[in-house]
């Protein structure tokens, strides 16, 4: 059964193994995946720890219904891109592997003297050597373990060359395109020496009441399916929403100087990938298959891959001034080889092109010449980024780049939390902006992107929906604290679960929602928890963030977004003149806080952790 699924601990200094059980109380608490994590980086770790320090703890965690529906698990640490909170989630089929040994989270604390990784083969656990994987990009890597092992079929989760060499803004990869890429991730294996974790399982899935799981999946699938929104991602995946972003006036051109792009998006908008996808696939266990594959021919050689996504697309592309898809996809490519978040490190090179376009900084530091969309400099600057050699050693640092710089540079670096600014400019979606600026983990669009306000709903439908006013439109600040409130706490017991984003209500109210999350857990495992309780639980685990975040000093001051969102208007296209009103927004916070039952500086009340279970975490 899910909740039979054990913790590991590895000490990697001291070579040693520990594995324990998790207890029920934990599971009803926290279910998985990203809620069981905080629980314990929560308590492994603390305000002096160094995010790339052998008292950083890296922790893997496995949604609970891993496996059975959907896979998808969460790696958790302190963060080396903005020193507070790392976080980041991935499918592909690692997570449903790794839940096939009966593992359900594994901690690795210490670090190794060499480079090693680890292979969990059901309940055998080896640390071997990996010195001569060092340097391999993620798909060489994959390679060579599979050779390695035997095993054409063994699940790796690995990092490439950029987090070796401690890139601040390093992904964790699995297969071609899955990506854990925000935060750093990637940074604290290599810190690690870790360069992989490899899961080979076999051990059949023990369910609660089969029968009455069955039921529950089709149904539940059959529900999700017939929303168009499903239809629409299992035909253009997720870069059909760069064509919302452009019709509506919020995607970033040239590091946010236009927020609409007109027709010249067409050329890197989804239908464009048709030309090289030869067909959509899908992450283990999920029906709605939106990922691109593709194998083609270009002018830069062959390109080989899945995805990518919409995020990707835009960091490349018209973040970087760059409308040309094959370069995208080739671009895109290499970042997933070396290792690097595509959202940051579009997000950070989109910074450097602007300084240089400023000539606050030139090609004599540079070494190239970085104008907008020029493919050549972009792709020699993401591999010095990796190696971390000359002005590429510099951007490694992310934000921190910025104390390397003629001090001018910091006006134009624009990130919340010391998390890079996305490939999405928010002026317009007051929702969105509002999202932004108070996710935990930094500058995300992931913690609670209220797509659904953007979707044409009629208002009287949204409305029943939140229970409450959201206004006439997603250009307004009516009700959308709530909103944001909603999809935060939605989505961090989603994701403790184990299901995708994408599945459960992000652009649709009707897709997997809180009842539907009830009945799969209790037929799965047991666990009785109402669609209330649901919501209590992802309540507690999103103010457990919370509370990590301001045991490092976070406060309302850093709940906030760059001055290019509050001074300068939108200056055409569809968002023409928008921008966020400062006293407006110090409205939306104050309810958001209120939401939250945190107080007026963002910190948990009292009688909030207390009623959430949380007290033993305010004594720490
Ligand atoms: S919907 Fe989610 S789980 Fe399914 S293929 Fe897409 S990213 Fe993977």
């Amino acid at each position: 059964m899910p909740i039979t699924r054990k913790r590991l601990t590895i000490d990697l200094t001291e070579k040693k193994v520990f594995c324990e059980e998790i207890s029920l109380n934990e599971r009803r608490r926290f279910l998985g995946g990203r809620g069981l994590n905080i629980s314990k980086l929560f308590k492994m770790t603390h305000q002096n720890t160094d995010p790339l320090g052998p008292d950083n703890v890296l922790i893997i965690g496995g949604g609970l219904l891993n496996g059975l529906y959907f896979g998808r698990l969460n790696i958790s640490a302190k963060s080396p891109e903005s020193g507070y909170l790392g976080d980041s989630n991935i499918g592909g089929y690692f997570p449903s592997e790794l839940a096939r040994t009966g593992i359900g989270q594994i901690i690795i604390t210490g670090k190794s003297k060499d480079p090693v990784y680890i292979l969990i083969n059901n309940n055998n656990v080896e640390i071997r050597k990996a010195s001569h994987l060092w340097g391999l990009d993620t798909y060489e890597t994959q390679i060579k373990i599979r050779e390695e092992l035997k095993c054409p079929d063994a699940k790796i989760l690995c990092i490439g060359p950029a987090g070796e060499n401690l890139v601040r803004f390093a992904s964790v990869a699995s297969g071609y395109k899955s990506m854990a890429g925000r935060t750093g991730m990637g940074a604290v294996f290599g810190s690690k020496n870790l360069k992989a974790l490899v899961a080979i399982g076999s051990k059949p899935f023990q369910i609660f009441d089969p029968s009455m799981f069955q039921k529950t999946i089709i149904a539940v699938t059959e529900k999700l399916m017939k929303t168009g929104w499903a239809k629409a991602l299992g035909r253009f995946g997720s870069p059909l929403l760069l064509h919302y972003a452009n019709e509506k006036g919020f995607l970033s051109y040239r590091y946010h100087q236009k927020t609409s792009i007109g027709r010249d998006a067409e050329s890197i908008e989804a239908e464009a990938l048709d030309k090289y996808a030869t067909g959509m696939v899908a992450c283990s266990g999920c029906p709605v298959h939106c990922r691109h594959r593709y194998n083609s021919d270009s002018k830069f050689g062959m390109l080989k891959g899945e995805g990518p996504e919409y995020a990707s697309v835009s960091s490349f592309g018209n973040q970087l001034g760059n409308l040309d898809i094959e370069a995208v996809l080739h671009l895109v490519g290499i970042c997933n080889r070396l290792g690097i978040d595509t959202i940051s490190g579009g997000g950070y090179l989109g910074w450097a092109l602007t300084l240089y376009e400023k000539g606050i900084i030139d090609e004599k530091l540079t070494g190239l010449k970085l104008e907008w969309g020029n493919v050549d400099a972009i792709e020699k600057l993401l591999y010095k980024i990796a190696k971390r050699e000359d002005f590429g050693d510099i951007l490694a640092d992310g934000v921190f780049a910025a104390k390397k710089l003629p001090e001018e540079a910091k006006k134009y670096l624009m990130h919340i939390k010391n998390i890079s600014i996305e490939m999405t400019d928010e002026r317009v979606v007051k929702a969105f902006a509002l999202g932004l600026a108070t996710s935990t983990r930094g500058c995300c669009h992931m913690r609670s992107r209220v797509s659904i306000d953007v979707v044409q709903y009629p208002r009287e439908l949204l409305a029943k929906f939140y229970e409450a006013d959201v206004g006439q439109s997603y250009k307004e600040y009516t009700g959308k604290s709530k909103m944001v409130h909603w999809h935060e706490v939605f989505n961090a017991m989603v994701d403790s679960v184990g299901i995708c984003r994408f599945a459960s209500v992000f652009s649709s109210i009707n897709a997997i929602d809180y009842e539907d999350i009830a009945k799969l857990l209790y037929s799965a495992t047991g666990i009785d928890l109402t669609p209330l309780e649901l919501k209590e639980l992802g309540e507690r685990i999103y103010t457990l963030e919370r509370l990590y975040i301001v045991r490092e000093g976070i406060r309302r001051k850093d709940d906030t977004l760059p001055d290019h969102y509050f001074d300068v208007p939108v200056p055409d296209g569809p968002a023409k003149g928008h921008f966020i009103d400062r006293a407006e927004f110090e409205k939306m916070l104050d309810e958001y806080y209120e939401l939250h039952g945190w107080d007026k500086n963002g910190v948990p009340k009292k009688e909030t952790l207390v009623k959430l279970g949380l007290e033993e975490y305010s004594e720490n």
